[in-house]
């Protein structure tokens, strides 16, 4: 239980050696700044984690995640800034004395112990008397629901349980802070469904601040009470999932959060009578007053703007002149919604119609015409050149 604060944090590798991909990580080109000291990983990082707070690092590869937990964990030397948890400034705190866990993607439990004797192992390093150390170790168990497997070695177990075991002997001393670095990405896709629930469930059940790395959107938006988005070494937006979701703060946390991903185009703000609409394509959509009243109060000028739509607020009605008209490439039947593929404006774009607003799905048929339009309240306007 602690408070982790991080106060204009940066790394500065002294070169660049290149990294290996974790498992299931989409290769992603960096954009890191380089200084004659070196390449610039993490930059100007400030965050304030509160007690049992649970925090997502979210983000492409190589945009600095890990080395953000790692110098937490203190695994990675601190080029500058300074890092607080529960109010003691740890930048020369060695890993050991800094009252952390850290969980890995590849578990990295002892092969030749058992379960019993990888949770344990923490225990026996600080000198815990053996009653306590078996109490802890049934507990941890219990909570992770491994107890039938504690006589086993990790070999025979499979890697759901490994992970069990892994983020057992993690929380067994009751840490300040326990650091999750990617945990689910060596699961196949059922099982990590299954993890993160199960990681839910364990938030509730252990008094700790967690801080958790990975690059999946889903998991952030579902595991963090607070996700911070990262590119570059950059922080970029930190928010509840919620907040990132409705209002990102750039164009690339509106591409990143949000699956199927957020459609854009290049459209113009225009002001007419006083009054701000977005036209795309010769259509025209009035923007709603609360977005007017925003628009007013900037002192927005008429503009070329990139207009970001999420699919699902795409809609197939509205007036004549605010449609836009394309051609359906692909329909896909979901169960509860189709999920159609259009061509309009020059680009790709993915529209959500639930299967409740249609009367059938037959017009959907490849090559067909169509036309839609977005509600003004959800459309997302961004600066064209940021
Ligand atoms: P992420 O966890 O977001 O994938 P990392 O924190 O692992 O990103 O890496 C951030 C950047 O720092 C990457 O460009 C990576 O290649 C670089 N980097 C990581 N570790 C080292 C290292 N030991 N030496 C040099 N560069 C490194």
């Amino acid at each position: 239980m602690a408070e982790v604060i991080l106060k204009n944090i940066k790394k500065v590798y002294p070169h660049q050696e290149p990294k290996k991909k974790k498992k299931g990580e989409p290769e992603k080109k960096t954009n890191l700044q380089i200084t004659e000291e070196g390449v610039l990983a993490v930059d100007n990082f400030n965050l304030h984690i509160q007690d049992k707070e649970f925090i997502v690092l979210v983000g492409p590869s190589g945009c600095g995640k890990s080395t953000t937990l790692r110098m937490v964990a203190g695994l990675e030397e601190i080029s500058g800034g300074e890092l607080y948890i529960g109010g003691q400034l740890m930048n020369d705190v060695a890993p050991k004395d800094r009252d952390i866990s850290m969980v890995f993607q590849n578990y990295a439990l002892y092969p030749h112990m058992t379960v019993r004797e990888n949770i344990a192992f923490p225990l026996k390093l600080r000198k815990m008397d053996k009653a306590e150390i078996d109490q802890r170790v049934e507990q941890a168990a219990e909570i992770l629901d491994i107890t039938e497997y504690l006589d086993r070695k990790p070999k025979a177990l499979s890697g759901g349980q490994r992970q069990r075991v892994a983020i057992g002997r993690a929380i067994v001393r009751e840490p300040k802070v326990l650091l999750m670095d990617e945990p689910l990405s060596n699961l196949d896709a059922k099982l990590r469904n299954q993890m993160r629930a199960e990681l839910i469930k364990l938030r509730q059940r252990i008094n700790t601040t967690f801080i958790y790395v990975t690059h999946d959107q889903t998991e952030a938006m579902t595991l963090g009470d607070r996700i911070v988005i990262m590119k570059d070494g950059v922080i970029q937006q930190i928010g509840t999932p919620q907040e990132v979701f409705n209002h990102p703060a750039n164009l690339f946390v509106a591409g990143f959060i949000g699956m199927p991903q957020m459609n854009f185009y290049d459209a113009e703000l225009v002001l007419e009578d006083g009054q701000y609409a977005v036209v795309l394509d010769g259509a025209k959509v009035t923007l709603p007053e609360e977005k007017q009243a925003k628009l007013k109060a900037n002192g927005a000028a008429a503009s070329p703007i990139t207009l970001g739509v999420r699919p699902e607020h795409l809609i197939l009605s509205g007036d004549e002149s605010s449609m836009i008209h394309g051609t359906v490439d692909v329909s896909e039947m979901m169960g509860s919604a189709v999920h159609l593929h259009v061509s309009a404006c020059g680009s790709d774009t993915i529209m959500i119609v639930p299967t409740t607003e249609l009367e059938s799905t037959s017009a959907f048929t490849i090559g067909s015409p169509i036309a839609f339009t977005f509600n003004g309240a959800m459309a997302h306007l961004f600066d064209r050149n940021t």
